[in-house]
């Protein structure tokens, strides 16, 4: 059985992909970077999503000769010009206060009303192996941004954030619900005729 690892200390992402590989009926036993914790996390130097989740992925499958995974994500505002985009984690300075950044872009947008409040999220998923062969594939959830936070679920925007053809926000939607829509979802999802090229 080929082992793959993917680019996460994030449990949920890591049950995420073993789904999806589980329901394609791939084989590979999916371990997360926790399972080599001598690996340093890399800097994402990257300008776009798919730079920083090759540039994870290369690292990991460079340090532990396996193939390896990485996603990169965030949410891109059109009236924003696309930001906070790669800085969705930091958006508001520290990384990974979500709610620090997502009550500084409900203040950016205060008066924006909903027909110009469009926004997506999306996931680019990387695919590295030991001898450099790479591939990149995205994902993306097109939606709208309310005014107030609604739901419990999820992180990051999701209390905000309204994907197209529902009323609910994502943070409202069952984590099945969300995963069948979402760009990471859909990223991993179209990673699996690339694993099967290149691993089977
Ligand atoms: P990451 O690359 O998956 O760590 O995501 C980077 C940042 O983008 C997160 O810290 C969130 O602010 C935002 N983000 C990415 N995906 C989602 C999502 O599914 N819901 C809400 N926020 C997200």
């Amino acid at each position: 059985m080929t082992r793959l690892i993917l680019a996460t200390r994030n449990p949920g992402k890591l049950t995420e992909l073993r789904e999806i590989l589980a329901a394609a009926d791939l084989a590979h036993e999916l371990v997360g970077a926790d399972a080599y914790p001598e690996v340093p996390d890399v800097k994402e130097t990257g300008v776009t999503f798919a730079e920083n989740a090759l540039l994870k992925a290369h690292a990991l499958a460079r340090a532990t000769g396996l193939p390896a995974v990485a996603d990169d994500s965030g949410l891109s505002v059109d009236v924003l010009g696309g930001a906070p985009g790669i800085f969705s984690a930091r958006w508001a300075g520290r990384h990974g206060d979500d709610r620090a950044n997502l009550e500084l872009l409900l203040a950016q947008l205060s008066d924006i009303d909903a027909p110009h409040r469009a926004a997506h999220f999306t996931c680019a998923a990387a695919l590295a192996l030991p001898d450099g062969t790479e591939r990149v594939v995205e994902g993306r959830l097109e939606g709208t941004l309310r005014h107030l936070p609604a739901g419990t679920g999820g992180f990051g925007y999701d209390p905000v954030f309204q994907p197209e053809g529902d009323t609910r926000t994502t943070a409202e939607l069952t984590a099945a619900e969300k995963n069948a829509i979402s760009h990471r979802g859909k990223a991993f999802r179209a990673l699996v005729p690339v694993l099967r090229e290149l691993l089977s």
